[in-house]
Formats: structure tokens, C-alpha cells, sequence
């Protein structure tokens, strides 16, 4: 398995970049240990199969370099680099049988018959793939040919680590839960580093132990998903990440007391100190689930116009209108709120602070 150094690696699809747009990468300098489970979030377009690319070997970046385990690999094919990829459609022999496709990895890489063998019966397994193995793979559905492809990465036990690329696009909602748990299963097995990409936040907050959330060509964020939930370091993560998103409410702070517009609320001290001396684009964000309305005043609570709650089921989104700002809060699928007037309450261990897009911390404020 491998340690994967990123060394200010940026890539610009372009001959003669000019300025930052012009870079599908911008500039990403991380490390990612060794046995991880990382998660690759970020929205369609942010460069995310780019970067898995340069990782794999498919593409060489612009600048910068790659190591894995300290070596460099910058300039090495994919072949040389000891990873397996799984791509978003599934890249199978159609004419082999599922046997000799979950083989097929190990054939050129002299893995002897009877070793190979039990390596794709135990994959197989995993993958509930035993009742299929002889049949050939061109009358399979597109869930079972997936499931293939999952298994050619994961028959390799050499690999340095191994890479998905939103491999359960085409797999049905269900059987999706399903990879995913025996996905993460693999992981606390065999400790493989994992490197899996997706847009979706249910994958990948269910997936792995680290999500590293990227937008336009920039990493954002590294944390584990509580990290990004309670303390997301940019606005961007906040509306990412949660359903649905963090709020955010233009403020002013004085003493201990944020104002929004006419309306005011306390604020603890570490809140308050934070965000003293600032003059302009501040804002408090807070997350719906920790939003509360009332039905009665409650003390430290604002008075609001209640626009609408939705019934979700196992729980319910209002939305309230605070001096021209709209707020959502998650309720309790039994909480009854008054159609017209309720109160908000900012529990203060759940207020953050945002200046210009960027979470404020203790540190970011010395
Ligand atoms: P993601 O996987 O997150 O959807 P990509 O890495 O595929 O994002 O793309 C990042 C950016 O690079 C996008 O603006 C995309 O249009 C551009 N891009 C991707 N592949 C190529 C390519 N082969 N040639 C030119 N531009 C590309
Ligand atoms: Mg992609």
C-alpha cells in the first residue's frame, strides 16, 4: 500500500495557460496516508476524474509532482505504477466469462493458477458474483458487469492502492448501499489505500474515514465527515454538505450580541471575540439541524414569518423568513410549528462565524 504525495500538482488542459481559470487543477499539495479510505467529493466539473487521472498515470500534470511512498512517479505509465482503477462505466471482456474477467488482472502479473483462483473466488464472494462466475460477462446487466469491474480492482492484493471513479453510477439505489458497505468491509480487511470519487455526499460520508471535498480545481477541505458537518472551512462545504445546506445570515457583531439586520441575538465569548474588529462580509452559519423553532418565545429566541414546513418523512424542513433572510431548520418528524409566527433560537455551541467565504477559527483569527 502507499503513501500519495501530491507535490503542488496543478494541470491545465490547455497549451498556454494564462490565468487560474484556465486550470482544471490549480494547485493541490497534500498527502494522503497510507491504509486510508478517502472519499473525493465536489461537484461535477471540479476536477475530480482530472486529478484521479494524474494519480493513476493516465495523465501527467502540468506541474508538480507525484510520489507514492516517497518515489517519485511523476513520469511512470500506468502500468508501472502498481494501481487499480475502476472507471465510472465498466471496462470488461464481453466475450470471457466473469471467471476470466475477475483473472484476468492477475494472468499478466504471474500469479500462479491455483493462487489466482482463490483470489477470485474470495472476490467473487464478496461480490456475490459465486452463482455467475462461468457465465459469460456480454449477457450480464449493467449492475453485475459493474460488479466485475469492481472485482478486476479488487483481486490485486499488490496494488499500491486502488481507485474508483463514481463506479456506482450505473448500479440501482439498492445494490449501491450494498457495494458500498462491502466496499468499506474490503477496506477494514485488506487496509488497501482507497481513493474514491463521487459527487454525491451520502456515498461519500458513508464511504469513507476521510472526505477531501474539492471545487473548482481547488481542494477545500480534508476532514472526517463529522469535521465537515460542524466546522465546514468554506461556505461552499456548508451548502455541500447536509440537506439541506448550512445557512448563512449576513451579521455585525458588538459585544455579545451578533445583529442581523434589526434583529438581534447573544453570542458566547469565543464567538464574539472572533468576529469583533470586522467591518464587512461577515455571516453566521449555522446548520438546519441545530436551527430550533419554537412555537412560543423561548429566551435568546427571534421572532420570525414561518413560509413553509415540508413533511419528509422521518423528519421535517421548515423554512422562515428572518428581516428578508430564509433559514431552514430539520425538525423532529412530530414538532408542530404555528403556520404563520414561530421563534429561532441560535443554540451559541452551534453559531459559526464565516469572513468572506472562509470559516473563522481561533487560529485563522490570530
Ligand atoms: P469531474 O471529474 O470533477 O467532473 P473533470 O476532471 O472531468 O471533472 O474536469 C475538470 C475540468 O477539466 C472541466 O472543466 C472539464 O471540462 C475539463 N476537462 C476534463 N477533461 C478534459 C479534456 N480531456 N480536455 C479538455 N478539458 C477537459
Ligand atoms: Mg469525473
Amino acid at each position: 500500500m502507499a503513501r500519495i504525495t501530491l507535490d503542488k500538482v496543478a494541470h491545465s488542459y490547455i497549451a498556454n495557460p494564462q490565468d487560474e481559470t484556465d486550470y482544471a487543477l490549480r494547485l493541490i499539495d497534500n498527502i494522503w496516508d497510507d491504509g486510508g479510505a478517502y472519499a473525493l467529493l465536489g461537484p461535477s466539473g471540479c476536477g475530480k476524474t482530472t486529478l484521479l487521472n494524474i494519480i493513476s498515470g493516465l495523465l501527467a500534470p502540468s506541474d508538480g509532482r507525484v510520489l507514492f511512498d516517497g518515489k517519485d512517479v511523476t513520469n511512470l505509465p500506468p502500468e508501472k505504477r502498481n494501481i487499480a482503477q475502476v472507471f465510472q462505466f465498466p471496462v470488461l471482456y464481453d466475450t470471457m466469462t466473469v471467471f476470466d474477467n475477475l483473472a484476468f488482472p492477475l494472468k499478466n502479473r504471474g500469479f500462479s493458477k491455483e493462487d489466482a483462483k482463490k483470489r477470485v473466488l474470495e472476490v467473487a464472494d464478496i461480490l456475490d458474483l459465486t452463482d455467475s462466475l462461468y457465465k459469460k460477462a456480454a449477457g450480464l446487466s449493467a449492475d453485475a458487469k459493474q460488479k466485475i469491474s469492481l472485482g478486476r480492482g479488487l483481486v490485486r492484493r499488490d496494488v499500491a492502492a486502488i481507485l474508483f471513479d463514481e463506479p456506482l453510477t450505473v448500479i440501482d439505489p439498492h445494490l449501491k448501499w450494498q457495494l458500498r458497505c462491502k466496499l468499506k468491509e474490503v477496506h477494514e480487511q485488506l487496509k488497501l489505500t482507497l481513493l474514491y470519487v463521487t459527487h454525491d455526499q451520502v456515498e461519500a460520508l458513508t464511504f469513507a474515514d476521510k472526505v477531501i471535498v474539492m471545487y473548482e480545481g481547488a481542494i477545500v477541505q480534508i476532514g472526517t465527515p463529522q469535521e465537515l458537518f460542524e466546522n465546514p472551512s468554506h461556505k461552499f462545504v456548508g451548502y455541500f454538505i447536509g440537506s439541506p445546506g448550512m445557512n448563512f445570515l449576513p451579521c455585525k457583531i458588538d459585544g455579545n450580541r451578533a445583529f442581523i439586520n434589526g434583529s438581534s441575538i447573544q453570542i458566547d465569548d469565543r464567538t464574539a471575540k472572533l468576529g469583533e474588529n470586522i467591518k464587512d462580509n461577515l455571516e453566521i452559519g449555522i446548520r438546519p439541524l441545530y436551527l430550533e423553532v419554537h412555537a412560543e418565545q423561548v429566551e435568546n429566541s427571534i421572532p420570525v414569518a414561518v413560509k413553509s414546513i415540508e413533511d419528509q418523512g422521518s423528519y421535517k424542513i421548515a423554512t422562515v423568513r428572518l428581516s428578508g433572510n430564509l433559514l431552514r431548520a430539520r425538525l423532529h418528524e412530530k414538532s408542530v410549528i404555528p403556520s404563520e409566527q414561530a421563534w429561532v433560537r441560535f443554540p451559541e455551541d452551534w453559531i459559526r462565524l464565516f469572513h468572506n467565504d472562509k470559516l473563522l477559527t481561533l487560529q485563522s483569527n490570530d
